[in-house]
């Protein structure tokens, strides 16, 4: 088991250059009448930011002699493309970031037939310390701002509108927060993160509330935070055991805030949101993958709003656990089903790419400097179930 502390104060590093996308729309209004402009070239800004035009030759609405002092304060380059790596036929595509500061992040773009979906971090590394994670084995090393955690996911959308994917030019239809982090840990960049994914253009890619995922590792204050704002995102709970005692050791976090405590304010997110919560599980052999634990789990959820997506487990380099074999899976579906749970076992995407759930998390050094290089997650997207979420 992880012998990680857990860790919620992210190490301070120099801060990445103020980006526009960290500004509300008055801030950023005020930032062009500082530069001599008219408070409506931040409106132009953001349309181009959002819909992905970088270079400013391209921004013709923009007096050319403006151009590149408005880029340069305003917009400037965040997330360095390090390599991309394209696993199922180039439909999925993980792509390594490097920050300001040499940290790395990963990012994974998925398409689905009918939709398309991107992985984004919320930190570099993560400091919930889950054993079988390997994020979370490698320690935080900072959380991203807002602006970092936004260019995730407006260079997936650019990515899917140039054809950067195999099939042809796309649109983005859908983020999750299953990349490397904890999101809740990371709150306030987190919260303006979803603002700018949910607000039509020209400020926000125009995202629908159900097509983004909050994944956390159960922090409650944090969830009771969530229902809170009024957001009708889709929350996703990592539970992983439905006892404390195996919870305790698999996640960490559980000796904070308990199985009741976490699943109370999923339940409270769902009476507010009418929306069904997911509860994510990675089923591992021998360690929760035990009938028993099926039929704890379906008593747990029996009746609630809630749906169970699991996830057998993605191995990670160094771990002793694997996946749960096929006939333990059926059972513990079954089990579930039988418990009236809607269950599903979520489809895996980039594992030959170590772009899995999970997976990554090899530490890495740019230009010298020691950084986490990870990316937990692609298969993470919720597959069935959830994108049929508005069927109910
Ligand atoms: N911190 C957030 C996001 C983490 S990644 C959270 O905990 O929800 C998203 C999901 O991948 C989580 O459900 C996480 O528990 C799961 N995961 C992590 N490592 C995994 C592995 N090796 N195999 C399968 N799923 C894994």
């Amino acid at each position: 088991m992880s012998a990680l502390p857990l860790v919620f104060d992210a190490p301070r590093r120099g801060k990445p250059p103020r980006h526009l996308a960290d500004l509300t729309r008055d801030e950023a209004r005020a930032a062009v009448a500082e530069l001599g402009q008219p408070p409506f070239r931040a409106d132009q800004l953001a349309r181009h930011y959002y819909g992905g035009v970088t270079d400013p030759a391209q921004m013709t609405d923009l007096p050319a002699a403006a151009r590149e002092a408005l880029v340069g304060e305003l917009l400037p380059g965040l997330l360095t493309p390090v390599r991309h790596q394209e696993a199922d036929g180039g439909r999925t595509r993980k792509t390594l970031w490097r920050l300001h500061d040499g940290a790395l992040v990963e990012s994974v773009l998925m398409r689905y037939p009918g939709r398309a979906t991107v992985c984004i971090s919320s930190q570099a590394g993560c400091g919930m310390a889950c054993p079988f994670c390997a994020t979370g084995q490698q320690g935080l090393t900072r959380n991203l701002s807002a602006a970092e955690i936004i260019g995730q996911a407006v260079a997936a959308a650019a990515a899917m509108a140039n054809g950067e994917v195999a099939g042809g030019p796309g649109r983005l239809s859908n983020v999750v927060f299953m990349g490397m982090g904890e999101p809740l840990a990371n709150y306030p960049r987190v919260r303006k993160t979803l603002d700018a994914l949910l607000t039509p253009a020209p400020h926000g890619l125009g995202l629908g509330q159900r097509s983004v995922t909050v994944s956390t590792v159960g922090l409650a204050p944090a969830i009771r935070r969530l229902t809170d704002e009024g957001l009708n995102v889709t929350l996703a709970v990592s539970l992983h055991a439905p006892d404390d005692e195996l919870r305790d050791t698999l996640v960490p976090i559980n000796t904070r805030w308990k199985v009741a405590e976490v699943i109370d304010a999923a339940d409270a997110y769902a009476r507010r949101t009418g929306r069904r919560y997911s509860v994510e599980y990675a089923l591992i052999r021998d360690v929760n993958d035990q009938p028993f634990r099926a039929d704890l789990l379906g008593r747990l959820l029996a009746g609630k709003l809630a749906h169970v997506n699991l996830i057998p487990l993605n191995p990670t380099p160094g771990s002793k656990w694997d996946a749960s074999p096929l006939p333990a899976q059926r059972e513990f579906v079954a089990r579930l089903r039988a418990a009236g749970v809607p269950t599903t076992v979520r489809d895996t995407r980039g594992q030959d790419i170590d772009g899995a759930c999970g997976q990554l998390a090899a530490a890495d050094q740019v230009d010298g400097v020691p950084s986490v290089a990870v990316a937990p997650t692609p298969s993470m997207e919720p597959t069935v179930e959830l994108g049929a979420e508005g069927d109910e």
